[in-house]
């Protein structure tokens, strides 16, 4: 299977943390916490349609300002989402500049703010031309624990404990669609292109009995085949990827049950380990996991595979114990 998602962490395990999402084949990612970004190129930066941020401490959300430096002028509508305060938070960012010059923008950047807490969620916009003043109340959803669903993915939050509430960021596509070489080969059928535009067809549910179209650069006309036939015969639908992060947590019950939960069964788990079990009293007080604590909810949750981050500065040059610790922790949980 080749991965929809390619997902990397922005920085080594002592750096600001966060996740970079691409997707293959497309000019699009999202990205889980804003950080300090700047080892991302702007290349990257301007592939991101939507930010999660699990929580506003400024190892999470300092990226912020060189994001928003990069987006302004261009046509894009960007979306944020955020735990509970984060209204506030944006809009005290943006308060800390002057716009006196917007007009000069060939296109007004627009910014989707969702505010997340429990069961409902806040949205409010922010546009460039009105120099980002919100300029109408917030509008409240209810919300399911699904932040985000386009046709071939859905991105889902849960609501942690980190002495303020945090999210936990989990993305994961409907279905994961397989591209059989062999059957390419036998319809004459050369990759391009037109495979995104096949696979978002399945997708979105299409009419099978719908044609659909395969142009290839050499031929004027294109070939058509019945969508559904042609899924037949070069298609392989596997379960979907599931990528989940977590950040800035306390090992609780209650927060332990949750996590456990949320990232069931994902392909890949990104789990913070600030501290070594030996200062586990100092990872209490500070609301962070330890090593062993990460490797064992990754067990818990029956992650594929996981990757730690976020150390403490503490453990520099002492990065293997924490990667060994939380290694003896999942294999020992299996
Ligand atoms: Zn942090
Ligand atoms: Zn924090």
């Amino acid at each position: 299977m080749r991965p929809s998602f390619h997902p990397r962490l922005i920085h080594g395990p002592f750096g600001d943390p966060g996740l970079f999402i691409p997707f293959l084949f497309q000019k699009r990612a999202l990205i889980f916490d804003l950080g300090d970004i700047n080892g991302l190129p702007a290349g990257d930066l301007l592939k991101i349609s939507h930010a999660f941020i699990t929580h506003t401490h400024m190892d999470h959300f300092i990226g912020f300002d060189r994001l928003l430096r990069l987006l302004l002028g261009r046509e894009i509508n960007f979306s944020l989402f955020g735990p509970p305060g984060f209204l506030s938070n944006v809009a005290g960012k943006l308060a800390g500049y002057a716009w006196n010059l917007v007009d000069n923008f060939n296109y007004p950047l627009i910014l989707q703010v969702t505010e997340v807490h429990p069961d409902f969620t806040l949205y409010r916009t922010y546009c460039c031309r009105d120099r980002f003043e919100p300029n109408r109340e917030a509008i409240r959803r209810p919300f399911n624990g699904v932040l985000l669903a386009e046709p071939a993915f859905k991105v889902s939050a849960a609501l942690l404990d980190h002495k303020i509430p945090c999210l936990g960021l989990s993305v994961k596509e409907r279905f994961h669609i397989n591209i059989i070489k062999d059957g390419l080969k036998n319809l004459g059928l050369e990759p391009g292109p037109w495979l995104t535009d096949f696979k978002q067809a399945l997708y979105s549910r299409t009419d099978p009995a719908v044609q659909f179209e395969v142009k290839r650069p050499e031929q004027k006309a294109p070939n058509r085949y019945e969508l559904g036939k042609l899924a037949e015969r070069i298609a392989k639908i596997t379960p979907g990827q599931k990528i989940t992060y977590i950040t800035d947590v306390v090992y609780s019950d209650a927060n332990n049950e949750k996590i456990a939960a949320f990232a069931k069964d994902s392909d890949h788990l990104y789990i913070e380990a600030a501290f070594l079990e030996k200062d586990q009293a100092m990872a209490g007080e500070k609301y962070h996991l330890t090593a062993r604590q990460a490797g064992e909810l990754a067990a818990r949750a029956a992650a594929r595979q996981f990757s730690i981050f976020h150390f403490s500065p503490r453990y520099l040059g002492q990065e293997s114990l924490l990667y060994q610790e939380a290694s003896e922790a999942y294999k020992g949980c299996l």
